[in-house]
């Protein structure tokens, strides 16, 4: 048998011990070596729309395998990687020309930022600061790790980190439920940020945001925050950027959640859903306003990495991405996420400790707070978290000191209405079971 003690898990102390460990996966669920079931109500990281098993996903790497599985990035072409670049220009916007693959969403955003820096530098402007929303997560390489605040105190340590990022204010309080925001308090927020806007705007390249901040407990920006930051971008040819790692391929309901806004970011950011995470896969979708800039100017991008472009990983993402858009998809995010909404809220508002339940889309941050309406510690969730674990069901959490300590909801978007009842009953049987109703 694997000794798994040899294995250090991302994001978790080498000590750590397994929650779960887990044999083979079907559809929607997980299966240990007993074959006692789990509900993966957290779609793998996010990243799994249609479940562990889905065949056309499957056969497309197996076509490719047999097929092509590599080619060298930097000299040679392929169908396949034509076919989806064109997709993706054609299902973004109209301005996206050009697609850079990446392997994660970290690389993703590492891309966005060196590209926002470098079009800067071409253009002759000095600029080279970046605006990044507060408690955001872009990811963990040097560059996106320097671009999240989220979590600040866990980055200690591991200094110095890329400079020039400069911290924007969130548009969240925890004086209102997320629904109940009045327009005093929204332009309360906003007035903020254009004073802070007013002086940086000179400084920046580029903006990034996450539409809906996820890891930090799914708090989505309202549509006058984000539009102050486009207006601003446009009118200072401050490049909007936005990471739709989290956010991308019908998670919100939309294909990509800029479309809620009317807005065409200049760069965007994808990964996690592009190919249900069988294979890694990311990609930075650029306007043409940038790539003319590079080409003007004679230049390359100085970007690379072995695996970018892998034939298998595309091939996984044409066949998802194009289910996507023949299986109406998104009318059964948007059903699923008005269901889901429903039974939590049925099952789960009768308990004081209960503070708000987020939804957008399929994302969903269930907020528990203590007797004194404080987010509930660490290792009261933690213990929430158990417990759900034991019950039967995969969810995550996110606890932000001072914000939200919150259970994550994320479901496959081929969950039943069967999977949601169980789902919730079974965060609600366990809210019970560690004292906190
Ligand atoms: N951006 C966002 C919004 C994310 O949610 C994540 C992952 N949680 C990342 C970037 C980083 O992606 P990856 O883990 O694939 O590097």
């Amino acid at each position: 048998m694997n000794n798994l003690n040899s294995y250090w898990k991302p994001f978790n102390r080498a000590d750590n011990p397994s929650i779960l460990e887990v044999v083979s996966g079907q559809g929607v669920n997980l299966y240990d070596k007993d074959g006692k079931k789990y509900f993966d109500g957290y779609s793998g990281l996010w990243n799994m729309p249609y479940g562990y098993d889905d065949e056309d996903i499957k056969n497309a790497i197996i076509d490719q395998l047999n097929t092509l599985p590599y080619v060298n990035p930097i000299t040679i072409n392929y169908p396949k990687i034509e076919e989806l670049s064109q997709l993706l220009c054609r299902i973004l916007h109209k301005d996206i020309d050009k697609i850079i693959y990446t392997c994660s969403g970290s690389e993703s955003n590492e891309v966005a930022i060196k590209l926002a820096r470098k079009y800067s530098a071409l253009k002759g402007s000095s600029r080279k600061a970046i605006g990044v929303v507060e408690n955001s997560y872009h990811g963990s390489y040097y560059g996106s790790m320097s671009a999240s605040t989220y979590e600040g105190k866990l980055r200690e340590g591991y200094g110095p980190m890329l400079s020039g990022f400069v911290s924007l204010p969130m548009p969240f309080t925890r004086d209102f439920k997320i629904d109940e925001f009045s327009t005093e308090c929204k332009e309360k927020i906003v007035s903020r940020l254009n004073e802070e806007l007013a002086v940086l705007k000179d400084h920046l390249c580029a903006i990034i945001i996450e539409p809906i901040i996820a890891s930090g407990g799914i708090i989505p920006l309202f549509d006058e925050y984000i539009r102050a930051l486009y207006e601003v971008c446009q009118d200072n040819d401050i490049l909007f950027v936005c990471d739709e790692v989290a956010t991308g391929f019908g998670r919100t309901g939309e294909l990509f959640c800029f479309q809620h806004f009317n807005i065409k970011p200049d760069i965007i950011t994808l990964s996690k859903g592009i190919n249900n995470g069988y294979l890694p896969l990311g990609a930075t979708c650029v306007t043409k306003k940038v790539v003319q800039q590079f080409i003007n100017n004679k230049e390359i991008i100085f970007h690379l990495s072995t695996q970018n472009g892998n034939p298998l990983s595309v091939a996984a993402a044409l066949a998802n991405i194009n289910k996507m858009l023949q299986d109406n998809t998104l009318e059964k995010v948007r059903e699923n996420s008005a269901f889901i909404s429903k039974t939590i809220k049925n099952d789960l508002c009768k308990f004081n400790s209960i503070f708000d339940i987020r939804c957008f889309g399929m994302m969903f941050a269930i907020d528990i707070v203590d007797e004194n309406d404080k987010p509930i510690p660490k290792e009261k969730l933690s213990e929430l978290m158990q417990r759900i674990y034991s019950l039967g069901c995969i969810m995550g959490s996110a606890y932000v000191e001072g914000i939200t300590s919150a259970i994550l909801v994320l479901p496959p978007f081929i969950a039943t209405k069967g999977d949601i009842k169980k789902l919730s009953k079974i965060i609600s049987k366990a809210i019970i079971e560690v004292n906190l109703f």
